[in-house]
Order: C-alpha cells, then sequence, then structure tokens
C-alpha cells in the first residue's frame, strides 16, 4: 500500500518521512485500512508557525465570513457522511452506525458553531459616567493547540476547531495515534472549504514527545485537551511554562443508581447503551451500577440476560451492536483491571468467555461483575471497556455517597419516579453531568459539557459556553472628545 497518509502544514499535506505506521483493522487484524507517518519534531513547530503568521489575517476576517466557510465545511462533511464514517469504524473499532451518528452530530456541530458567527459577542453596561459607554468585546486569543483521543475521533476534534475557528484562532491538531487515518481524511474534507492555508495544522505523532513539545511552544497561546487524567497533568504543567491557557477534560467512573421504584425495563436498556454502546470507551461510559435491595435481585438478571445477548462483531456490521476495542494493550488493561476486582471479591456474572467465531480482533465480551469491593478497581478505576460492576446500596442516600467516593466526577445517572430522591440526587451528585433517568453517556452539543473533581479542569466545553476559552474579552470605554 503506497497511499501514505501524513501531517497538514499551510493547506498542504507534507512528504511522508521513511517512518511509518501500519494501522490494523481492530475487527480483523490481518485487514491493514492504511498507513501513516508521524510528523517530525521541526514540521510539527513549523505547524505552530504557519498556525501564528496565519492568525491576524484570519482574526481580522469577519465573524460572519468565517461563519460561512464553516458552514461549507458542514455541507462538505456532509456529502462525505458514509466514507468518513467507514474509514473511522475500520481504523478505531467504533460500530458503523454508532460511527455515522457521530459524523453526523460533526456536521450539526460546525452548522451550530457558523451561527456563532452572527451571533452577539459582547455586553452593554451601565458606565458611572453619564456620557461614557461602556462595553466588552472580544477577539481570538491566538494559535490553539488541539489535542484529541481516538474514542470520538470525529466530534470531538469538531467540537474544539469549530468554536475556535468561528471566534478567530488558527489552530494545530494533534489527534491520538490510534485516529490518525481518520484525521487526514476530516482535514482533506474540512481544507475544502476554504480556509487560508495555515489556519487549519495537522501534526500527526505521539503525544509524549510531539504533544509535550507542541505544548510547550510558545507560538501557541492556549491548549485545549480530552484524553486521559496522567497526559491531562503533564499538559497543563506544559502550558504553565509559557503561560498558555488549558482546558483539561479527562476521565470518569460513571454510576448509575437504580431505585426500588425505577421501571427496570427503561433503566436497563439506558445502563446498557451507556456501558456497552462504543464497547465501553467514552468517558461518559456507565461502569458502575448501583442498586436498592429491593430491586437489585431483579435488575442483576435482566441486566445479564439482556446483557448476554447483545450482538458482538465486526464494526462494519450494522446489525452490530458491541464491536471491538481499539487494540490490544487497551484490551489487555481491561481484563487485567477485570482480573482484579474479581481478585477483590466480585463474582463474573456473565462475559467470561472470549465470543466464539469472530475474525482475529480486540474482543472483549460484555462483562457484568457482582459484589466487588467498594473502593476496590472497579468502584474507582477507568477501564474503558464493556463493563459494568454492579453494588448494592441500603438507601438513595448511601447510594449518591458510594456513587461520590471516587476521584472522578463527569456523568451520573439515577432512575427513579421519586421527585424528591430524584432532587436529592440533582444537589448531592458530585458530577458535571447529572441525568435523571437517562444514560450517563452522551451530549447535547448546545449545552456545556464538562466534569467536576478530576475529571475536568478550567472552561467548559460546547454550546455558548466554549466562547469563554476560545475568545479574550475587552473592555472598552468611550468618552467624548470635549
Ligand atoms: P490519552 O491521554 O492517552 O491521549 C489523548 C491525547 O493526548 C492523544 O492525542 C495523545 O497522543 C495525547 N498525549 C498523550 N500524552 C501526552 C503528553 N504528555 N503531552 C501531550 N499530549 C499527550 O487518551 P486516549 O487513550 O486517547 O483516550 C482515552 C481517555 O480519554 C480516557 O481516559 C477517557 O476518559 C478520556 N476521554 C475524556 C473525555 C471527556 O470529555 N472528559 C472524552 C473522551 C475521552
Amino acid at each position: 500500500m503506497d497511499d501514505v497518509r501524513s501531517s497538514y502544514v499551510r493547506g498542504a499535506f507534507l512528504p511522508p518521512s521513511d517512518d511509518r505506521r501500519q494501522v490494523e483493522d481492530p475487527s480483523d487484524t490481518t485487514r491493514v485500512v492504511g498507513q501513516w507517518s508521524p510528523a517530525t519534531p521541526a514540521q510539527a513547530a513549523e505547524a505552530a508557525e504557519a498556525a501564528k503568521e496565519a492568525y491576524p489575517a484570519w482574526e481580522a476576517w469577519t465573524a460572519p465570513a468565517r461563519g460561512q466557510v464553516l458552514f461549507k465545511a458542514a455541507t462538505l462533511l456532509e456529502a462525505e457522511r458514509d466514507a468518513v464514517a467507514t474509514l473511522a469504524s475500520s481504523e478505531m473499532g467504533k460500530p458503523i452506525g454508532e460511527m455515522r451518528g457521530e459524523v453526523d452530530r460533526g456536521v450539526a456541530l460546525l452548522r451550530y458553531y457558523a451561527g456563532e458567527g452572527t451571533r452577539a459577542v459582547g455586553e452593554v453596561y451601565p458606565s458611572a459616567m453619564a456620557d461614557a459607554l461602556l462595553f466588552t468585546r472580544r477577539t481570538g486569543v491566538g494559535p490553539v493547540l488541539l489535542i484529541t483521543p481516538w474514542n470520538f475521533p470525529v466530534a470531538i476534534p469538531i467540537w474544539k476547531m469549530a468554536p475556535a475557528l468561528v471566534f478567530g484562532n488558527t489552530v494545530v491538531w494533534k489527534p491520538a495515534e490510534w485516529s490518525s487515518l481518520t484525521a487526514v481524511r476530516l482535514v482533506e474534507v474540512l481544507g475544502g472549504a476554504g480556509f487560508p492555508p495555515g489556519v487549519i495544522n495537522l501534526v500527526l505523532g505521539p503525544g509524549r514527545t510531539l504533544g509535550a513539545a507542541l505544548t510547550r511552544n510558545p507560538a501557541i497561546r492556549a491548549v485545549s485537551f480530552t484524553g486521559s487524567r496522567p497526559a491531562g497533568m503533564s499538559i497543563a504543567a506544559g502550558a504553565l511554562e509559557t503561560g498558555a491557557r488549558f482546558q483539561l477534560e479527562m476521565g470518569g467512573k460513571n454510576p448509575a443508581i437504580v431505585l426500588e421504584d425505577a421501571d427496570i425495563d427503561v433503566a436497563v436498556e439506558r445502563i446498557l447503551s451507556s456501558a456497552m454502546r462504543s464497547a465501553g470507551q467514552k468517558c461518559t461510559a456507565t461502569s458502575r451500577v448501583i442498586a436498592l435491595p429491593g430491586i437489585l435481585p431483579s435488575l442483576r438478571e435482566a441486566l445479564v440476560e439482556r446483557a448476554r445477548a447483545l450482538k458482538q462483531g465486526p464494526a462494519l456490521d450494522a446489525s452490530v451492536f458491541l464491536g471491538p476495542v481499539v487494540s490490544a494493550t487497551q484490551r489487555e488493561s481491561i481484563l487485567a483491571k477485570v482480573k482484579g476486582g474479581v481478585a477483590e471479591g466480585g463474582v463474573v456474572l456473565t462475559g467470561s468467555e472470549p465470543p466464539a467465531g469472530m475474525p482475529p480482533g480486540h474482543w472483549v465480551p460484555p462483562v457484568i461483575v457482582d459484589g466487588a469491593r467498594p473502593g476496590g478497581v472497579l468502584h474507582t478505576e477507568e477501564l474503558f471497556g464493556p463493563v459494568v460492576g454492579l453494588f448494592a446500596a441500603d438507601t438513595a442516600e448511601a447510594a449518591v455517597a458510594l456513587a461520590n467516593q471516587v476521584p472522578y466526577g463527569l456523568s451520573a445517572s439515577i432512575f427513579t419516579r421519586d421527585l424528591d430522591r430524584a432532587l436529592y440526587f440533582i444537589r448531592h451528585m458530585e458530577a458535571g453531568l447529572v441525568r435523571v433517568n437517562d444514560e450517563s453517556a452522551g451530549v447535547e452539543y448546545q449545552a456545556p459539557f464538562g466534569g467536576v473533581k478530576e475529571s475536568s479542569w478550567g472552561w467548559r466545553e460546547q454550546g455558548r459556553a466554549a466562547i469563554e476559552f476560545y475568545t479574550e474579552t475587552h473592555t472598552v470605554t468611550v468618552r467624548p472628545s470635549r
């Protein structure tokens, strides 16, 4: 396969170096999806320089004109929906139905932020001086570095890139290595919309070296990161060296609390959707179920029965619910943590056998573990796989307390018809996303997104909240000259 994909700087793809990475389909590792070549450190620095050079002219465009380019980008991506989704499913294993939905989300995000180009960006204040006009205006921040994970290879980059661009910033994007081919395709599509050279730049390669160097590049004025907690903390340290602002979206250990008055069918359907779609590789996936004694036995039975019935198979089969996990390393890490939970007293109710008759891929069956130790691996550690730990609590208050006994605080659900106990949960649950009778996974792009505790740091993403991170506010006072 001669087509080697590479980084994109100043509106052109760079010649690939001799360093090549072969991408194998996680649904069938004998199938080669493509090849890419990481950027050199000099090329990464060049991308930051290109974004710096392009910034003043792009910031000088009117916001409605920038919005028009985003509208065009949305139309182009919509036309390439199936091709982009098929490539992403083949590269990182998300089932094709979910992946098409993710590309649709990307299109919707582009249109939403294109509209930001014509919405109000400042406020007028009453001045203490009778003759003064006091108002705010906003400008871009400068070149921004976007560092993204592989698990939402289209939606997360766009929910960062679209607000960054419409508010006048230029972009250097460093995607995860596991989604490099999809990143190239996305840039190819967006590149046709008419962004001037240097406004969008793509740097392929490892985070620990290239990502870390870019974070410390003085041309970069803001870093928006989504990924694991350790990488986030290291990026924070790097950004502090140059004074760049930073925003971190990190892990989760999201609970679903089920009270005895819950509709069991609704709870089971939403818990399994949240825990098993994308093979549990979502920061907002449900990975702990905490139930009251009155419902735990029937909930346990229903969860196990329906988890066993979930169709697992290759990501490009549209009838599949559960695809592979992204890599062999990820698979081993998930299975090791399940083993750890069993060593702490957990009992695997389903998922102990690998599925039979699959092509060679990174398969993890849907796993449900009962009776794991509160405070242990399955209670506190992010697994990032199709695994649910079942826990018991005597009261709704005790369930919320158990749910809160983790370092993370991204998303949380409760299933109940009791308004008072739902209100107690809303008030006391330590999570950025708090859901009543809804699954913990999933995001509505028009509303703010982010977590508390160790899940997030800094500004919220998405919706109108994005304007805070991607703009500088200038407070203006104007008085008559005489
Ligand atoms: P990761 O932290 O390994 O990598 C994320 C990105 O950071 C990649 O582009 C990687 O190359 C880069 N990177 C890694 N170390 C770096 C460093 N020292 N300096 C600069 N860049 C570095 O995460 P992942 O495995 O790609 O994704 C899974 C993680 O992402 C999970 O912890 C998950 O919870 C989290 N996640 C969070 C959200 C959220 O919104 N909170 C959403 C999706 C995923």
